[in-house]
């Protein structure tokens, strides 16, 4: 692998992740870091999240053989523009985004004639900020590639390599497939769990406090998807748009269907879809993507 030199712009949950990883999986490889919030920069250096946090995003690029764009996907274009004066020509620019067509689009657009290999690691949790990442992150988790027609061989093995040595499994997809397969994997659940949160805090003869006194009844399970970012997820939603109002469309065709099966007593209707998802969690859990214990393993006590 060539890649000796990275630099990560954003050091919240997947920029600290990514840094934190390199150092334990690639100790040869050096890292550069920035961070637009002075504050994440002060507490990146204390927890040594990369080996230089820099006071701009221009002196950490400046040696780079790799830089990763770990920051919103709303932010993705400034970062990109505030690092394009002091690319060297030979870096590979790559991102987190969870959205890949407009990154895509947006990073070519402020990066003309540099390598740019769009990548999305299928792996977090509900936490950001600079004391959210963990070196383990991405153990076990696909980081899906999304390369354009003309990227090259040796910076696509280079980009393989590093995420396989941090212990992911990469694949491959075309941007515009991920941003579906990602609307359906991801972006709905969110979209679903903001709402019914939403719903059960705003429902005016259930109080709030009987909503949380009894929210193990599956409730609770919805609100760590719903505690995740704001600025995240909203740049989510208005990047991948098209994808999220596809896949949105035919879920509340979905949810009319039981809605009626409800109303009309069908329970065949009802037994049928259930035992079907029930599958779905046992091939979940069989392909290592979750903990097989029951209610999540947590601790029930006597
Ligand atoms: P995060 O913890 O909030 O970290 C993002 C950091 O980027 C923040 O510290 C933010 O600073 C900083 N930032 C914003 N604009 C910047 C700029 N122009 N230059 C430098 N730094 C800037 O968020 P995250 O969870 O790591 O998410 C980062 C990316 O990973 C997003 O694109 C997201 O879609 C993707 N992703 C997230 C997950 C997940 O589960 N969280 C999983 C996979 C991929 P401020 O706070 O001051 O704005």
């Amino acid at each position: 692998m060539s890649i000796e030199r990275v630099a990560i712009i954003g050091l919240g949950l997947l920029g600290g992740s990514l840094g934190l990883a390199l150092r334990e999986n690639l100790p040869g490889v050096t890292t550069t870091g920035y961070d637009a919030s002075p504050a994440t920069r002060a507490r990146a250096a204390q927890r040594g999240l990369v080996g230089t946090v820099c006071d701009s995003a221009a002196e950490a690029v400046a040696e780079a053989d790799l830089v990763v764009l770990c920051v919103p996907v709303g932010a993705m274009a400034q970062a990109a523009r505030e690092i394009a004066p002091a690319l060297p020509a030979h870096t590979i620019i790559s991102d987190v985004g969870s959205s890949k067509q407009s990154v895509a689009r947006a990073l070519a657009e402020a990066l003309p004639g540099h390598v740019v290999i769009p990548a999305h690691p299928v792996a977090g949790t509900e936490q950001s900020g600079p004391d959210a990442g963990f070196a383990t992150l991405f153990r076990q988790r696909w980081c899906i590639l999304t390369p354009g027609p003309d990227a090259p061989e040796a910076a696509m093995a280079d980009l393989t390599e590093l995420w396989e040595a941090l212990g992911a499994k990469v694949e491959i997809m075309d941007p515009a497939h991920h941003d579906v397969v990602l609307a359906v994997t991801s972006h709905i659940p969110h979209l679903i769990a903001y709402t019914i949160v939403g719903t059960a805090s705003d429902l005016e003869d259930v109080t709030q406090s009987e909503v949380i006194k009894y929210s193990a009844g599956g409730f609770r399970d919805f609100t760590r998807i719903a505690a995740s970012d704001p600025t995240m997820w909203r740049d989510v939603f208005l990047s991948n748009r098209e994808a999220v109002l596809e896949v949105l469309g035919r879920f509340s065709e979905d949810l009319t269907a039981l809605q009626r099966a409800i109303r009309n007593g069908d329970g065949e209707t009802l037994f049928d879809l259930f035992s079907r998802t029930r599958t779905i969690r046992r091939s979940i859990i069989e392909q290592g993507q979750d903990d097989a214990r029951p209610d999540f393993g947590r601790e029930h006590g006597d």
